[in-house]
């Protein structure tokens, strides 16, 4: 496929695709290695991932410039993310053997019973563009420590970091087998998902892709996580630090230029703070650089692809023909590149894009409530139930709000994020199933019944 680098439209050179043979290979080689993986000794297997994680932390300039070429992540971010996959990589080399140790269930003195928890074989995994390396050492970091192998199918237009993260694995030590890349598109994923040596599926990307992942799935008896869009709630009540909540909203709303699961993007106000938290995200959104995503002083690059900036510019343009107002942005920057301001728009009306749609870029609404009720109710008007975040100074309401919002995190005076100590994942058309911590590592595993008399 034709790539272009997203900031200065250049071309991107061609990634040869693996074809029919290519897949039935990678199939078969998945299918032998696992019984030798998941018989390799757990020591062995977190000590890879320790070494993956220095490999990381070497090279992290190397792997974040790759990032910011093929999708335009500002580069700082790009770094960050790189540290992170070392993070999540530590982590589970480090848990692994709390989270794998058998649980004694207490049958005696009749018996002694316990669960173990082993693989189930290799897991295909489908993942986007966004965060083009973290998203596949969330996968891969849980999954190869508990005996699984993987084989990922990445998002088209990120082909060199697909298969530097097969080189990484490589280079730390994993053997040949245990992870591989195959570069080919969507369209060969429903029979790699009906092929017998396939065990369980992940997708992280959109709903429809979810949905025709899911299908599949479901009908082959397999199981699934799919993490999918958001369209998070960000309550600012009435005794919420305003300046904090600003400042933090406008970094929720425009990290990763704007294209995150996660990120904060209907802003829910009470009436008693509105005003004065409107001109300070206004004053947050414009402060901050768009440009150059391999400039450090970059906060937003720009959007990954043309038709994404299209399709954003159409949910601002449709929601202020339905009434929408534009306080800051709303145009696509006039100049090279795929670029996007930071924009905040109030008044939209309930069934226009930008309040009943996921906006991947940094374009904001800003929602007036009058009481705790209402934004509850707001932030639960939503097929999607990904996370969300409650501003409040007072923490024992922020705990309360929190738990009545339909979704799978609320964060309390912070923004949502993913951490590999915490699950993560969503409800509602956001998908099901979670990453990360105990349960992510636990999602593909058989939780075996073991009975000795
Ligand atoms: P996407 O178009 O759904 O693509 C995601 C992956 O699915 C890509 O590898 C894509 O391959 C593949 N794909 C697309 N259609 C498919 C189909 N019908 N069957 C099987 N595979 C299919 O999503 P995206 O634009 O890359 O990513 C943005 C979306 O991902 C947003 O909705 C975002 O919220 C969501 N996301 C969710 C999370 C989370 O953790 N919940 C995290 C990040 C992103 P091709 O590239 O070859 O089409």
């Amino acid at each position: 496929m034709t790539r272009t680098n997203p900031a200065t439209e250049e071309s991107l050179s061609s990634v040869a695709s693996h074809d029919g043979d290519d897949v039935e290979t990678a199939l078969a080689t998945a299918s032998e290695t696992f019984w030798m993986w998941r018989d390799t000794d757990l020591r062995e297997r977190r000590r890879l991932l320790e070494t993956t994680a220095e490999v990381l932390c070497d090279r992290t300039d190397e792997f974040a410039r790759l990032a910011t070429k093929e999708m335009g992540k500002p580069i700082d971010g790009a770094r960050a993310e790189i540290e992170k996959c070392a993070w999540v990589c530590d982590h589970y080399a480090e848990r692994a053997p709390e989270y794998l140790a058998d649980e004694p269930v207490g049958t005696e003195p009749e018996t002694e019973s316990f669960v173990a928890t082993e693989p189930l074989g290799p897991v295909l995994a489908v993942m986007p563009w966004n965060y083009p390396f973290w998203q596949v050492f969330r996968f891969v970091a849980p999954n190869l420590v508990a005996g699984n192998v993987g084989l990922l199918k990445h998002a088209s237009n990120v082909p060199e970091c697909a298969l530097a993260v097969e080189s990484i694995l490589r280079e730390a030590g994993f053997p040949e087998g245990v992870f591989q890349t195959l570069v080919v598109g969507s369209d060969r994923v429903d029979s790699m998902i009906r092929d017998d040596r396939i065990r369980a599926v992940t997708l992280t990307g959109s709903e429809p892709a979810g949905r025709a992942v899911g299908q599949t799935a479901g009908k082959e008896l397999k199981p699934s996580v799919l993490e999918l869009g958001g369209s998070d709630p960000y309550v600012v009540l009435d005794d919420a630090d305003i300046e904090a909540a600003a400042a933090v909203g406008a970094r929720a709303r425009t990290l990763n230029s704007g294209q995150s699961c996660i990120a904060a993007k209907r802003f829910i106000v009470h009436a008693d703070a509105y005003d004065a938290f409107l001109d300070a995200f206004v004053t947050e959104m414009e402060a901050l650089t768009v440009g150059d995503p391999s400039d450090p002083d970059t906060d937003i690059g720009p959007q990954a692809r043309a038709d994404l900036v299209d399709d954003l510019h159409e949910q601002v343009t449709a929601s202020v023909e339905a009434g929408a107002s534009v306080e800051t942005g709303g145009e696509p920057l006039d100049r090279t590149g795929y670029f996007y301001p930071p924009t905040v728009v109030t008044d939209v009306p309930p069934d226009a894009p930008l309040a009943s749609e996921e906006v991947f870029g940094p374009a904001a609404a800003v929602f007036r409530v009058e009481s705790e009720a209402e934004a509850v109710a707001l932030a639960n008007d939503s097929e999607l139930g990904l996370a969300g975040s409650v501003w409040t100074e007072d923490r024992e309401r922020g705990q309360a709000v929190a738990r009545r919002i339909e979704s799978g995190a609320v964060f309390v005076n912070e923004l949502a994020k993913s951490d590999p100590r915490l699950p993560f994942g969503g409800i509602k058309n956001s998908g099901y199933g979670r990453e990360l911590a105990e349960q992510g590592l636990k999602a593909f595993c058989n939780e075996k019944t073991v009975w000795v008399q």
